[in-house]
């Protein structure tokens, strides 16, 4: 597996790959990788003849000092899994070589996320939506013509990185967004880097969360289609003395309406602090369990 720091190397291995005709897969992470990463890799591998994944705790997306210097790193056990699963190249960088056109990172120009971006995350993370897609921009624009496979956990930033790739259409790049499903514990927690910042009281009460999105899809089973009570389902079923919810709510995937009140496509959404830590989680209410891949 090549390790690569320079961006510039990085574009022209990948240009490479594809003067030859192979196609290629592309993950982008912020590293502590966990089975949640390897399962997109390994997906990415199965799918593509070249597979390459970023490794950059993005600033940009952080509102928090706190949160960015309590973010786990691992780079050289990281690297290590993706040679083990398969993958041809990793790269990292720096805000500098990233954006080499700023003087400093505060100088970045902040890209618009568009509309999908307005809401739940968008709230709660004033700012972050746009430093994700600050980031997945350059990085796609480094990588150039591939697959990029995302996480379902994270559904509002699929959103997010779909309607980039659309405007990425205009400077001729041609993203395919793949999105995977949510890897989680035996419990139902859902993998995330920051559960290693979790006590063991804050696992237990972690564990709510996929109760409640389980619990409301239970409901969608039983035939409720109406939002708020499937709304009300998710938040009452989350009450607990450690978990606080920023929020918890049921959406429409296809259209992201929070207006209309029957549905015919559902998913739960969540975002909690326990302990601290800030978990977010997500669960498509219409399609069947098996769907979630879950660790033995
Ligand atoms: P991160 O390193 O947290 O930025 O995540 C990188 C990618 O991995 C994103 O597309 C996430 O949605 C995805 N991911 C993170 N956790 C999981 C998980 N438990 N299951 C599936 N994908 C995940």
């Amino acid at each position: 597996m090549k390790v690569l720091e320079n961006p510039q190397d990085v574009g022209k291995l990948c240009q490479s790959w594809r003067n030859d005709g192979l196609q290629i897969g592309f993950i982008a992470t912020m590293g502590a990788l966990h089975e949640g990463h390897l399962s997109l890799l390994r997906r990415a591998v199965a799918e593509n003849d070249r597979t390459c994944a970023s490794i950059f705790v993005n600033p940009l997306q952080f509102d928090d000092p706190d949160d960015l210097r309590s973010y786990p790193v691992n780079m050289e056990g990281d690297l290590e899994l993706c040679k083990k699963h398969g993958c041809d190249m990793a790269f990292s960088g720096t805000m500098e070589s990233f954006f080499p056109e700023a003087d400093n990172p505060h100088m970045v120009k902040r890209i618009d996320p568009g509309g999908c971006a307005s809401d739940l995350e968008g709230v709660y993370r004033p700012g972050f939506f746009d430093g994700v897609v600050t980031i997945v921009d350059r990085l796609f624009r480094i990588v150039g013509n591939c697959k990029a496979y995302f996480g379902e956990k994270d559904f509002q930033q699929t959103l997010v990185v779909r309607h980039l790739s659309h405007q990425l259409k205009d400077s001729n790049i041609e993203i395919e967004i793949v999105v995977c499903p949510t890897v989680r514990a035996k419990s139902g927690l859902a993998l995330s880097s920051r559960n290693q910042r979790l006590e063991t009281c804050d696992i237990i009460a972690a564990n709510q969360i996929y109760r409640a999105l389980k619990k409301t899809q239970r409901a969608w089973q039983c035939s409720v289609r109406d939002r708020k009570s499937l709304s009300r389902t998710l938040r009452i079923t989350l009450e607990h003395p450690l978990i606080s919810v920023d929020y918890a709510e049921v959406r429409n995937p296809d259209d992201w309406s929070s207006m209309a009140n029957q549905m015919d496509a559902a998913i739960g959404l969540v975002a909690a602090r326990v302990g601290g830590v800030r978990l977010i989680d997500s669960l498509r209410l219409d399609q069947p369990a098996c769907k979630t891949l879950h660790l033995t």
